[in-house]
């Protein structure tokens, strides 16, 4: 029988990123496959709480490594925690969200294990008995299925949203209280100040995204769609055409090259619907359309189509919905 298949459980401020769950849905098939259990593993000061969650979104077992030297999130502790576990375990596949964190703590922990390490993982299926783990490759041009043979176990970040979001259910877990010896003195960083980017945009977990292309025509464009955005409660997003042209930041860049989304309800202006562009943002609930090209390539994706100019449209619907929201 193969070996179990383990989930890191990111947390930040006390709460689990949602997206570890994603990773728990993928998961729990996998261990299907191999006819294994889903194991979690979660590191922090008090993590009793995460542990417990994460058991409702289909865990069976989950290993919880405590301490206070895991206070603040630092990379190099964090990896030496995990590192320590998989070693121990051994399970058939690690999987960590691609985000920074995720992949500091993957990353390192794979280098002080040996292990090969695949990022940004978009697909994960069970080949010859191993996970065949797939990633975008030369620029987003390819993509590439990448199986290692000899590590074990095999360790994995994963694109957020690249699965869907399993039920929360009422299971729970076993938790499995490790303890690993990191201490401060063993560590070359030390938090001082944890400052906020002032920029600092969650895309990837948005309901409502307000994204806009070359079509926009300058950054101005990009105030009238976060004042649509705000109003929505949603985010800003960008096509790389207006990230090239610095009107908005990259980390605004949906897309085959920048993040991939998937939120309720996608609005794009001004986007042309390059295969790229839609490679990020296809499997939202609802995309709809506004463009003044009536064949452009983004209305054969998109659930409502707007044809006409975005500086017509957009100012309409703010008016609409501020009357219909009262604000
Ligand atoms: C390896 C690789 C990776 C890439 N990665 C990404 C990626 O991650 N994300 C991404 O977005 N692209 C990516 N691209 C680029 C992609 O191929 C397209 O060039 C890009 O998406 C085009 O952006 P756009 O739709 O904003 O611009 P355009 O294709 O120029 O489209 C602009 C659209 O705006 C419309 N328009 C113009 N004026 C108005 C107006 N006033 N009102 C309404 N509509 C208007 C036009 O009709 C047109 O359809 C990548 C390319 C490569 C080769």
């Amino acid at each position: 029988m193969a070996n179990d298949v383990w989930v890191y459980i990111e947390h930040k401020e006390g709460a689990v990123s949602p997206m570890s769950f994603e990773l728990l849905g993928i998961g729990k098939q996998l261990a299907e496959g191999f006819g294994s259990n889903l194991c979690a593993f979660v590191i922090g000061a008090q993590v009793d709480d995460l542990a417990k969650e994460a058991g409702t979104y289909g865990a069976s077992k989950v290993y919880a490594v405590e301490g206070d030297v895991f206070k603040d999130f630092r990379g190099e502790a964090y990896a030496k925690a995990a590192a320590a576990l998989l070693e121990k375990y051994k399970p058939e596949i690690a999987l960590f969200r691609a985000t920074v964190m995720g992949t500091d703590v993957a990353a390192a922990a794979a280098a002080q294990l040996g292990f090969g390490l695949c990022t940004d993982t978009i697909g994960l299926a069970i080949d010859g008995g191993k996970v065949k783990m797939t990633r975008a490759a030369f620029g987003g041009n390819y993509s590439v299925s990448v199986v290692n043979e000899k590590a074990a176990p095999q360790i994995a970040t994963v694109r957020p949203k690249a699965f869907a979001m399993p039920e929360k259910g009422a299971g729970s877990a076993e938790v499995v209280k490790e303890s690993v010896a990191v201490s401060d003195a063993d560590l070359a960083t030390k938090v001082v100040e944890f400052i906020k980017s002032a920029t600092s945009v969650n895309l990837v977990e948005a309901d409502i995204i307000v994204s806009g292309g070359r079509g926009l025509g300058n950054d101005q464009g990009f105030a009238m769609l976060k004042e649509l955005a705000d109003l929505l409660g949603g985010a800003v997003g960008a096509s790389r055409a207006a990230v090239d042209s610095e009107w908005i930041p990259y980390e605004h860049q949906v897309g085959q090259t920048g993040k991939t989304v998937k939120p309720k309800i996608y609005i794009a202006c001004g986007i042309s619907g390059a295969i790229q562009h839609l490679a990020g943002m296809r499997t939202s609930d609802c995309i709809v359309a506004i463009n003044k090209d009536p064949d452009a390539p983004i209305f054969k994706a998109a659930s409502f189509g707007i044809v006409g100019d975005y500086k017509d449209i957009v100012p309409k619907m703010i008016e609409k919905f501020k009357a219909k929201l009262n604000k």
